[in-house]
Parts: structure tokens; C-alpha cells; sequence
């Protein structure tokens, strides 16, 4: 897309028309025109705007989609194939299954629909969870609003990692916008105050930002102008064209293991109507007979049953406090490898204390406020901290404030010696700032203080101390900082370090009367006289120790991947466990020297890494090195340069509350709670979903060999064995009797021992070779061989010899409809049977208890109800062709689902082995 003028011309609104200003006329004329002021609207005013324009929010054109999607799902292959069938049966004389092969299309696609829309109702109802937010003035005082009250008149601010919700012009600051959303630009463009080119295109005006578009980096002040709809981006609806839903590996892998199916379903039925005619059977039985084995094989509701599982666990995952952006992100958790962690509010709860502070030669506790308030230096070095601070500690009522967590603990370390920082006085004394870089390390303002200008530093020491050539010796001296000062300063730091206190030099140098306010960075960093070093606790969260001890049970190694310094990473990763079986700590120089064959080599090793001082770059490179090695990789990160190793993981995992915008665009999963644990539980969660998945495949798959046999026995024997089920009797149970059963098995709670074993390679489909062997070979065809039994034994029982005539008329009539009868109680019983030994895929039955998920019990009473109805209603005994048993026959089916399912319980244990049973 290319940069567009606005069609309309500018200017075109009416006088007093507040949302349709034009956003190039002077700024006190802009804010006549949208009766606003630098200080922001009142909350009234705008409140009464938000209803005038309504929310800031693009409104969606697909409103009425589902008429389409309820048709795709006719256009299915699988409802194609189907409707062959009915096509085939009708013209081969059966218009009676055919009329029952299209109800079955009908209720397919409607199943289908319902659930696809569920599923997609789960993922958009997501976005409640993800709010956009911004922060505006409201009566003279920031506040954070929901992006969507936003309205023309608001003074916002913007900064590094924002995503900006609204058009607006620039009061003041300065920023690289990434304007890819609305011109395709990849390369951020600069947009500051005061504007060069009042006529050019909206789009290029250097003082416009607009909806879509992301703060890289800077920090402005802008005057919201249009909102909604009548922005650029309301404009070209650019988002009214997204949302094309993307298909998971696992669907794609089912849709393909159901189509192979469906051809080897198509072709076995093909090859087996020219053998029904050879067998004598007549055009219209060997017809009847082929769509049979096709539609006992065909899986129809398989798709969008496994939608809707994904769709659960999504729903699940999201109020457990990991949003996943889409279904597919699922199955990905489960088969996660290695978690790239941060630390600081990841680990740690960010909330930050100062505890120490070092000055040269002095040292404190925070706790001694006697000693601190004898030396006029830790004044000096709270009013500097404080000074070099963006943040707004909370005032009255408020909770928290507003900011990084480590400048709101400087503000308070200030503030408890009686420096509070007033952030609009801040402001206006305000001459200059370098805001905080992950790459710098440091930040810097410069400020007027009563009686002089001065710069003012505060960052990483080792990006602080080397800009600083003097110290602060007493309150009133200023000495060079030496090399043995440097010693004595490591030495502290060390000491902090190691008890995992994150730690801050400050410095500070005043400009001379005749020194001009320097422009550049290097040039304000330089010449500093460092004023001393603060430490500060950050506790590690409740609950990460045993959510790392869980995630290094189920085979999952944890790097720590921290801006912060190593020794405080390495105290952290300590105190929750990570590295209890070996634990190496690379600084961001160190990881530069590494070449990749080094990297790959320390990777690959048991140790678990804290990569301290990584810069974004090197997350990328850590990431790519591990995934070159088969890994599967969750990725933390908050920053804007996180974005691309976010993108660039298997999970991208941004932080709700503390991340910026562009991260949680960029990532996968977003965390509302910022905490390690959730990305341990939403792997959890990840692996209890593929493993349902699995067993309503297997439960399904199972039916197929029981369903086909008797077809197979029928042709083979070239007849003389009367057809022991009919079709009508396997699409009730393909379609009645197993529906919810098979959804209650989604259900299931998570497996013991689910997260006790190593991650699932990434490389197992969800259909694997074992999952066959257990469907097909132990469960469908014991199941089989059952049914069979029961069909003869209730035949000859009744004095039938094979070749007796059984069709209508005939003396053994009756004594075969309920011979078929039996065929169709026994599957359905032995499918009961495997319900249960579905539940688990290696534990024992009774380790979950039998009657743990209510829903299977509550699907197989429904199973059952169905299956009385079709045996005893004399109206569906004629449609389905089954007949009243005695209880005798009963009988037969009763002990079906003890044998199916203690059989495979029975494997289950010999797999186990003897040592783990139980
Ligand atoms: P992390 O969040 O992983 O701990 P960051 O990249 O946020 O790491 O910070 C890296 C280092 O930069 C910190 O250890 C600290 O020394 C310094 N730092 C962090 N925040 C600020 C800030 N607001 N001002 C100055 N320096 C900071
Ligand atoms: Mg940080």
C-alpha cells in the first residue's frame, strides 16, 4: 500500500464541528477549533464527546457472514463425497438411504457451523481480554483510559512501544513512528512538532501520527483530531479485511488423515460393489452396501470437533490469564521445549525497594534514616534519582503509579527524604531528555534546579561508571574517581549483585553559566561525577519456584534472558530453581565473542543459561540457535526490539501489563498477569489439549472395524451370510449415538503424569502409528470379534444354517432383525467400553476414577437412551430395520464394554511396566 492523500479536501468541515477538524491549520486555531487546551479536556466534556462520536473503534462490515460459512459447508470434499453417495443411492434404487445419507449432509454441516462459530466466538471474545489502552489528560491529570473512549480534543501522550489508537498532531516531542500498517513502509519514519509541509500529503506531514501506527521509539504529547471511523485507518478498513482464519498443524494434519480416509474408503467400497454383485447380491443391495462401508468409514465430524476442543482450551487458557492469538498456538504450548524467560516481572514481581545505597566511602541501609539524613549526599542522590525519572509516583487515592517500576522505587527512595517530585513542576524545569534505551542502558535528563542547570544519569553501572571522571566526595567536594575507586565500587557491586539486588549508578554533572544545553547524547553523558550506587529488591513472584520445579519435571529447560546484570539474574534464577542441575551465566560482550558453533554447543549442554545484559538482538540469536537445534521456544519479552524474536519463536509470550504494544501485537501468547507460572500452566494446558484430541480420535477411529466387518464377513462369504448391520444402523451410531461421548472425551481433566514426561516431539502428528494400532488392532477389532460372536450365536440360536433365506417373508426374518440388532446394541456397548479406556492414554482408569468426568457419564446415558429408542419404538425399528430383544439378548451385549475396555486396561499395565502400575 502506498502513501494516499485524503480524498476529501481539507478544511471541508463546518465551523465548530469538532471531529472533522483540519489537522494542519496553527495549533492555538486547531485547539479553538477542537475547544480543547494543552491541559487536556475534563472528564465531562469528554465523556459528553465519546457519545457525540461515538467510541473510538473501526467499525466491522462482515456483520452477516454466516450465510456463506453455513454454505461452505456444503462445498466440504467430505460433503461432496457424501452427496455422491445419496446421488448413487438414488439412482441404484434406495431412495430411502439416499434420503438418510442427505440428512446426514444436513446435520453434519449444522453441527459443523455451530461449532466453527463457537470456536470463533471464543477467539474474538479474546480481545476483552487484551484492551487497548492510552494515556490522556483529564481534568489536568494523566490517566489511563481505554483506547476506545479516545476522543477529538484529547491531549495524549505517547511513548516508546505505544500503539497510537487515534489521528492526532504533535504538541510536543518527538518520534519514529512505524507506519507499516497504513503504508506498507517498513522503516520507522520521524514525526515531531512543527511542521515543515503544511500542503504535501496528510500521510508524510512530519508533525501527524495516526491510528494503526506504533511509537518506535521518542515520547510526544500529541492533540487527538479524529477518531473511529474517521481516521486514515478507519479510512482504508484495512482491518475489515483481516481475520482469513488460518488452519493449525493439527487441523491441516486431520484434514488430511480424514481425506485419505474418505479415499480409501471410496475406493475399498468401489472394489466392493462389482464383489456384492459376484456375490449375487442384486444392483440395488451391493449399492446400499458399498455407501455403507463408505459411510462408516468416512469420520465426518472430526474437524470441527477438534475446532472446538482448540476453541475450549483457548477460552480456558484466556481466563487463567495466557490470551493466544490463535487456535494453533495450542497445540504449539504443548510441545514447548525451552522457555526464554526475563526476569524482571516475569520472574520477579516488579515491584521494586531501594534497601542500600553506596556512596564513595559511606554505605547504607535504608532502614538507618538517622545515618543517611547525617550525610548531605544521599539528599544530593535522591534528588538526582528523582529528578531522572519519567514515571508519577501514585498521589492520594491511587494504588500504583504510573511508569517503570524501578523509577516509582526512586521516587519513593526520594520521596521518604523528603523529595517529592511533582511531575508537571518536573516538566516545566525539564531542558532536555535521552529517555531509557535497552541498548544505552542508561537514561538522561537535564533539568534546572534552584540555583543551576544539570545533567542527570542514572542507568547500569557498567554503562554509567566509564562517563564518569569525578565522584562526589562530600557533599561540598568533588574528587577524581580513581581506579582504586572503581575497585571499591565493584567490590560493593559484587556484594549487591550476589544477593540478587538489581543496582543503579547515579551521576550528575552542572552545566556552567555559560554552558549551553548539550543536544547530543555522547555529549550530555560524558564528564559525569558520579554521586553513588543504589540497590534495589525485587523479590521473585510466589508460586514461579514450583512452577519452574514443574516445568523441569515435564522435560522443559528455562534460560533466564535479562537486561539486568548477571550476578542479580543468576541470585534470582537460584532462588526459584532454575539451574539446580548446572547453571552458567553469559554477559551480552561475552555472547558477542560467541560463535555460533559455541552458542550451539553451550545450548545443547544440561546447563540452564542466564544471559545477563542481552541487548534484543541477541534474544533473536539465542532463539534461532535453539530452534536450529529442533527446539520448541517460548520467548518473553516487553520492548519494542523484542518484537522480532517474539515473531521469530514458536510462542511468542508478551507481557499484558508491563509489555508495550508492539510487543503484544508481535507475540503469540499475552500474559494479563505478567507471571512465569501462567506460562508453565498454559503449556499444561497445551499438552492436556492435544492429548484430548487424541482420544476422541481414537474413540472415533474404533468404531470403524466393528462397522466394517460385518460387511466384509456379508461379502466374503458371497452372501450366504445374511448382512449382520445395516447402513441405517451405522449412521445412528456414527451420527447419534457416539456425538457426545466423543465430545465429553475433549473434556477430559489433564492425565496424572501428563506433566511428568518429556515434551511430545514436534514432529508426532496427533494420528500416529500407536494411535492406529490401539483404534484399529486391540479396541475395534476385539470389538469385532464380539459383535460377530453376538450376531451369530443370536442366528444359529434361532436355528439358522448359513444360506437360510432371511429377507422379509421368511421364517427366520424376525430372528435376523434381531441378530442385526444385537450387532448394533453390541458396537454400541463396546464403544462404551472404549470411552473409558480413552480417557487415558497410559494411566490406569482407577488413578482418575471411573466416574471423574460427568459429561462422559452424562453422553453415554444419552447413548444409551438413544440406543432403547431405536430397539424398542416400533416406528424406528421399521426405519432401522432392528426388532425388540429379550433380555437373553441383552445379555449378550452386557459384559461388551468390561471386556473392551479391562483388555486395553490390560495393556496399559503391561506398558507401564511393573514398576510404574498403579
Ligand atoms: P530487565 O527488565 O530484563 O531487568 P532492562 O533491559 O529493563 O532489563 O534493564 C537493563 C538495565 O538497564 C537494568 O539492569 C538497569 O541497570 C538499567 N535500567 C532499567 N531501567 C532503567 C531506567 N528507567 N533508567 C535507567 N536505567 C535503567
Ligand atoms: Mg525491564
Amino acid at each position: 500500500m502506498t502513501a494516499t492523500a485524503p480524498s476529501a479536501p481539507i478544511g471541508s468541515a463546518g465551523p465548530g464541528d469538532a471531529d472533522e477538524a483540519d489537522e494542519q491549520m496553527p495549533l492555538a486555531a486547531l485547539f479553538r477549533e477542537l475547544r480543547s487546551a494543552p491541559a487536556g479536556l475534563a472528564g465531562r466534556e469528554a465523556a459528553r464527546r465519546l457519545l457525540v462520536n461515538g467510541p473510538n473503534e473501526l467499525t466491522r462490515q462482515h456483520a452477516r457472514r454466516w450465510p456463506r460459512e453455513l454454505l461452505a459447508q456444503f462445498t466440504q470434499p467430505l460433503a461432496v463425497l457424501l452427496a455422491l453417495a445419496a446421488v448413487l443411492a438414488w439412482v441404484g434404487g434406495t431412495p430411502a438411504l439416499s434420503l438418510a445419507v442427505i440428512a446426514v449432509i444436513l446435520l453434519n454441516a449444522g453441527f459443523a457451523f455451530v461449532q466453527e462459530m463457537q470456536a470463533e466466538h471464543a477467539v474474538e471474545a479474546l480481545a476483552a481480554f487484551l484492551p487497548a489502552t492510552a494515556t490522556v489528560m483529564r481534568d489536568g491529570q494523566p490517566c489511563k483510559i481505554p483506547a476506545r473512549e479516545l476522543v477529538p480534543g484529547d491531549v495524549l501522550m505517547v511513548t516508546e512501544g505505544d500503539r497510537i489508537s487515534a489521528d492526532a498532531r504533535i504538541l510536543d516531542g518527538v518520534v519514529q513512528l512505524d507506519m507499516s500498517a497504513l503504508t506498507g513502509e517498513s522503516l520507522p519514519a520521524t514525526r515531531s512538532a512543527g511542521s515543515d509541509n503544511p500542503t504535501g500529503p496528510l500521510l508524510e506531514a512530519t508533525d501527524l501520527v495516526f491510528s494503526g501506527t506504533s511509537c518506535a521509539s521518542g515520547q510526544a504529547t500529541v492533540l487527538v483530531t479524529r477518531t473511529g471511523m474517521k481516521t486514515e485507518l478507519g479510512r482504508i478498513a484495512i482491518l475489515s479485511q483481516a481475520g482469513i482464519a488460518e488452519r493449525s498443524p493439527l487441523e491441516r494434519q486431520v484434514r488430511r488423515a480424514t481425506m485419505i480416509i474418505a479415499v480409501v474408503a471410496v475406493g475399498v467400497g468401489a472394489l466392493f460393489l462389482p464383489a456384492g454383485l459376484a456375490a449375487g447380491l442384486g444392483w440395488t443391495a451391493s449399492v446400499s452396501f458399498s455407501i455403507g462401508l463408505i459411510v462408516a468409514n468416512v469420520p465426518e465430524g472430526l474437524l470441527p470437533t477438534i475446532t472446538l476442543a482448540l476453541a475450549v482450551g483457548v477460552r480456558e487458557l484466556a481466563r487463567k490469564g495466557a490470551v493466544v492469538k490463535r487456535l494453533s498456538a495450542v497445540e504449539t504450548l504443548g510441545s514447548t521445549t525451552v522457555i526464554c524467560t526475563d526476569k524482571t516481572g516475569t520472574l520477579t514481581e516488579n515491584r521494586m525497594r531501594v534497601t542500600q545505597i553506596c556512596l564513595p566511602g559511606a554505605e547504607f541501609d535504608t532502614t538507618n534514616t538517622a545515618a543517611m539524613a547525617a550525610d548531605r549526599r544521599v539528599h544530593l542522590l535522591a534528588v538526582s534519582a528523582a529528578l531522572c525519572t519519567t514515571a508519577e509516583a501514585p498521589t492520594g487515592g491511587q494504588a500504583a503509579g504510573i511508569g517503570d517500576p524501578t523509577e516509582l522505587a526512586l521516587l519513593a527512595f526520594a520521596s521518604a527524604r523528603g523529595f517529592t517530585v511533582d511531575p508537571s513542576t518536573r516538566k516545566g524545569n525539564r531542558r532536555g531528555i535521552f529517555p531509557f534505551e535497552s541498548h544505552a542502558q542508561m537514561m538522561t535528563t537535564i533539568d534546572a534546579e534552584t540555583d543551576e542547570i544539570a545533567v542527570h544519569t542514572k542507568g547500569a553501572p557498567e554503562a554509567v561508571l566509564p562517563n564518569c571522571t569525578h565522584q562526589l566526595e562530600s557533599a561540598a567536594t568533588v574528587g577524581p574517581l580513581d581506579d582504586i575507586s572503581r575497585a571499591a565500587l565493584q567490590t560493593t557491586l559484587d556484594r549487591y549483585t550476589a544477593k540478587g539486588l538489581r543496582v543503579l549508578a547515579i551521576a550528575r554533572r552542572p552545566l556552567g553559566s555559560g554552558q549551553s544545553v548539550p543536544t547530543d547524547r555522547k555529549d550530555a553523558e560524558s564528564g559525569l561525577t558520579l554521586i553513588g550506587l543504589v540497590a534495589m529488591v525485587d523479590p521473585p513472584r510466589a508460586g514461579v519456584a514450583d512452577a519452574v520445579e514443574q516445568a523441569h519435571r515435564a522435560g522443559i529447560r528455562i534460560h533466564v534472558v535479562t537486561g539486568d546484570y548477571g550476578l542479580t539474574a543468576a541470585e534470582i534464577a537460584r532462588q526459584v530453581g532454575i539451574g539446580t542441575h548446572g547453571r552458567q551465566i553469559v554477559s551480552g560482550a561475552e555472547l558477542d565473542r560467541l560463535g555460533d558453533a559455541q552458542l550451539d554447543e553451550m545450548l545443547s549442554g544440561q546447563d540452564e543459561i542466564v544471559f545477563a545484559r542481552t541487548s534484543p538482538e541477541a534474544k533473536l540469536r539465542i532463539c534461532e540457535a535453539l530452534q536450529g537445534q529442533g527446539e520448541v521456544v517460548a520467548m518473553t519479552g516487553d520492548g519494542v526490539n523484542d518484537a522480532p524474536a517474539l515473531r521469530h519463536a514458536d510462542i511468542g509470550v508478551a507481557m499484558g501489563r508491563s509489555g508495550t504494544d508492539v510487543a503484544r501485537e508481535a507475540a503469540t501468547m499475552v500474559l494479563t498477569d505478567d507471571n512465569f507460572a501462567t506460562i508453565v500452566g498454559a503449556v499444561n494446558a497445551g499438552r492436556r489439549v492435544f492429548d484430548n484430541v487424541r482420544k476422541f480420535v481414537l474413540y472415533i477411529f474404533a468404531h470403524a472395524v466393528p462397522e466394517v466387518v460385518p460387511f466384509l464377513v456379508f461379502a466374503l462369504s458371497g452372501g450366504s451370510v445374511p448382512l449382520p448391520l445395516t447402513v441405517l444402523q451405522i449412521l445412528a451410531i456414527d451420527l447419534g449415538t457416539e456425538t457426545l461421548p466423543a465430545l465429553a472425551l475433549g473434556r477430559e481433566p489433564a492425565e496424572p503424569g501428563l506433566m511428568s514426561q518429556p515434551p511430545r516431539p514436534s514432529t508426532t502428528g496427533v494420528i500416529d502409528r500407536a494411535l492406529l494400532i490401539r483404534a484399529w488392532g486391540l479396541l475395534g477389532l476385539l470389538s469385532a470379534i464380539l459383535v460377530m460372536g453376538g450376531y451369530f450365536y443370536t442366528l444359529v440360536r434361532a436355528g439358522w444354517h448359513p444360506g437360510d433365506p432371511t429377507g422379509a417373508g421368511a421364517a427366520l426374518h424376525h430372528a435376523y432383525r434381531q441378530a442385526t440388532t444385537v450387532t448394533f446394541v453390541g458396537i454400541v456397548a463396546c464403544q462404551i467400553g472404549t470411552a473409558f479406556a480413552a480417557r487415558t492414554d497410559h494411566a490406569s482408569l482407577f488413578s482418575i476414577g471411573v466416574f471423574s468426568n460427568p459429561l462422559l457419564l452424562w453422553g453415554i446415558a444419552f447413548e444409551l437412551i438413544f440406543t432403547a429408542a431405536l430397539v424398542y419404538v416400533p416406528v424406528l425399528q421399521d426405519i432401522f430395520g432392528t426388532a425388540a430383544l429379550s433380555p437373553g439378548q441383552l445379555a449378550i451385549a452386557l459384559p461388551f464394554p468390561l471386556i473392551v475396555w479391562g483388555a486395553d486396561e490390560l495393556v496399559r499395565l503391561i506398558r507401564r511396566g511393573p514398576a510404574r502400575s498403579g
